[in-house]
């Protein structure tokens, strides 16, 4: 069993798809064992994307999740991480499959709805970022 940190961006809180997005983990499987609605400071944001700081984006990568409430869970399943990462879909939504969440909400390659821990060093570190053990049940 393993554990992956998801966040639904701000693009899709503001749609008001979060629902539907959580369904989505459910019905594959995966369970939500924490979940919290924050609005991330600037702080927050540069810090959880502090891999790709060197990046052309960077700035407008962190305005964008800082600019509405982003939903941070931990998801907890059988291989969770490749699991989420498949229900997601590729980080551009013109390059997602049929089916995914990014193929079918995500609005551009920087507004791609959902985030997903790509390794089990990076799960354990980004649900560190958010969450004490006791949040996790
Ligand atoms: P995430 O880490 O959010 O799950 P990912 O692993 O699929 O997504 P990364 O390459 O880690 O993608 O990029 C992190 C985030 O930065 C992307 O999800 C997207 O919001 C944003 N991003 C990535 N590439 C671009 C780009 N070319 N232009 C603008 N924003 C981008
Ligand atoms: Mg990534």
């Amino acid at each position: 069993i393993e554990r992956t940190l998801s966040i639904i961006k701000p693009d899709a809180t503001r749609r008001n798809l979060t629902g539907q997005i959580i369904a989505r983990f459910e019905e594959k499987g995966l369970r939500v064992v924490a979940s919290k609605r924050i609005k991330l400071s600037q702080a927050q944001a540069e810090g959880f994307y502090a891999v790709h700081k060197e990046r052309s984006f960077f700035g407008e990568l962190v305005e964008y999740m800082m600019s509405e409430p982003v939903v941070v869970q931990v998801l907890e399943g059988e291989n969770a991480i490749l699991a989420n990462r498949e229900i997601m879909g590729a980080t551009n939504p013109a390059n997602a499959d049929e089916g995914t969440i990014r193929k079918d909400f995500a609005v551009d390659v920087q507004e791609n709805s959902v985030h997903g821990s790509d390794a089990p060093e990076t799960a354990a570190e980004e649900i560190a970022y958010f969450f004490s053990a006791c949040e996790i049940v």
